[in-house]
């Protein structure tokens, strides 16, 4: 029988109104998706919590894992209600005003401490940066800004403020009814969007179970110069490319997604690169092919997912965008199944590009943890042994995480009793979870791994599998064996 080939780079794809239908989101999933996601910026409360159920409900007796992320809408900074849309003349000047005090002909604005936070000179992009303006006057709490691109404003368009220190609070009073209501229905990853220091997801982390894993949204200029305290605070971060590409120049955007990256593998976080991946795919049934490029690329940066928004949110061919994507990805993965790092790190090799690797990191800081040692050893072991898979007995998914950073050149199978484990896996690149009775005891464990493989087809009979495992069971961090089994 042919080994079923697995994707190792995971789907993260956004919710929109026309998913609200078990059947349509049984199709998304079927079509290759790992993570949904729900943006808390759009729709009601009682919407999210209507598709959450009906993602429960549809995923239940799935044996593939699917995640369910919700993606808060941070201090987001938008132009308040226009009584109709205005045409910004370049060269005009205009006047922005806090919303419950803007008048006539001016533009409100839902930061109430815009005229504060700016210095003459500052530049404010409305729209996605369509239209640039300049600020050239400070009136007590207003703000006087000259157009350089104009074009028509409406209502609630995004503001972005490059290089300004927003003293906005990290969490709105909306935020902290999404993360209410998160916590209430019980999501498995939260998202905060605008990070700017690791305090931000300090403060998410303490209003949210330890079940609940947390991801910080990477788009602020102000987020790159403290990217590793962030990462410290975090389970996992997004290259929000978005944000990110208006808050930046966007020359700059491309080399700075292969750095977070980067520091995301040093850290052994997952990471998702987002935003207009395939985004002609919300009109068009094929994706160009530089945005088949740009997906490429991400992958061999080392993301471990790739995200779509509009293109399944409100596109017109969401399934073709989420299978575009999995073609992509599996192309690339065939091409370079893993980086084959464990021999590189036998032989004391470098690598020289895109992610980083945990013998990278023992490099530069002081003693080798037990942890890395033995998931670079299992992934040389597996890649010497020409195994066709690592079987990795997990209750918090921490060993899985682990060996996945080593990039192994085989499927991860992590078997797992804790079912938030068992969704939350669905994220990370090469990991394949699976969900298994509680047990204590290894030969059971492995019998029934061993079942759960052959009827997936993962390996044949007689092949050898390389185990790993933390010992005691049940005790997060301490993945500390590594055994050779046959199938
Ligand atoms: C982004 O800015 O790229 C992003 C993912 O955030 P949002 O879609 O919430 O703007």
């Amino acid at each position: 029988m042919p080994r079923t080939p697995v994707r190792r780079t995971k789907i993260v794809a956004t919710l929109g109104p026309a998913w609200d239908h078990p059947d349509r989101m049984g199709a998304l999933i079927d079509a290759g998706v790992n993570v949904v996601r729900i943006n808390a910026s759009h729709g009601t409360a009682e919407i999210r919590a209507r598709w959450i159920a009906q993602l429960r409900e549809v995923t239940r007796d799935r044996r593939e894992a699917v995640a369910v992320l919700l993606d808060l809408q941070g201090p987001r900074i938008r132009v308040g209600t226009l009584a109709q849309p205005l045409r910004l003349e370049a060269g005009r000047t205009v006047v922005f005003a806090p919303e419950d005090e803007a008048r006539d002909g001016e533009i409100p604005t839902t930061y109430e401490s815009l005229a504060a936070d700016v210095q003459l000179g500052a530049r404010i992009l409305l729209d996605d940066g369509l239209l640039a303006l300049e600020v050239t006057g400070l009136k007590d709490r207003r703000v006087d800004a000259v157009v350089h691109y104009g074009g028509e404003l409406r209502s609630h368009k995004g503001m972005n403020l490059p290089g300004i220190e927003v003293s906005a609070p990290a969490l709105t009073e909306k935020d902290l009814e999404d993360v209410a209501q998160a916590v209430a229905v019980g999501v498995d990853y939260v998202a905060l969007s605008f990070v700017r220091r690791p305090e931000d997801m300090e403060q998410l982390r303490a209003l949210v179970p330890r079940s609940i894993k947390l991801i910080a949204k990477i788009e602020k200029d102000t987020a790159l110069r403290n990217l590793c305290g962030i990462l410290d605070a975090s389970d996992a971060i997004m290259v929000a490319r978005g944000d990110l590409g208006v808050e930046l120049p966007f020359e700059e955007v491309p080399l700075i997604q292969k750095q977070i990256i980067r520091e995301a593998g040093l850290h052994g976080k997952p990471v998702i690169t987002a935003t207009q991946m395939l985004e002609s795919m919300v009109h068009a049934p094929r994706p160009t092919r530089a945005e088949a490029s740009d997906v490429a690329n991400a992958i061999l940066d080392g993301t471990d997912a790739v995200m779509l928004s509009a293109e399944t949110a409100v596109g017109e061919f969401p399934l073709e965008a989420v299978r575009a994507m999995d073609r992509i990805a599996r192309e690339m993965e065939l091409q370079r199944p893993g980086r084959g790092v464990t021999i590189d790190a036998a032989l004391g090799r470098r690598a020289s590009e895109g992610v980083a690797l945990p013998q990278h990191r023992m490099a530069q800081s002081g003693p080798v943890r037990t942890e890395d040692a033995i998931a670079v050893a299992v992934c040389a072991a597996a890649e010497m042994l020409s195994a066709p898979l690592i079987v990795c007995f997990t209750s918090s998914g921490f060993t899985a995480r682990k060996v996945a950073t080593c990039r192994p050149t085989v499927p991860v199978f992590a078997s797992t009793p804790e079912p938030d484990t068992f969704r939350q896996l669905s994220l990370v690149w090469g990991v394949t979870p699976a969900l298994t009775e509680h047990s204590t005891d290894y030969d059971r464990m492995l019998s029934v791994a061993r079942q759960q493989i052959l009827e997936r087809g993962l390996a044949q009979p007689g092949e050898r599998l390389v185990v790993t495992a933390g010992v005691p069971f049940d005790m997060p961090g301490t993945t500390n064996l590594l055994k050779i089994e046959a199938v």
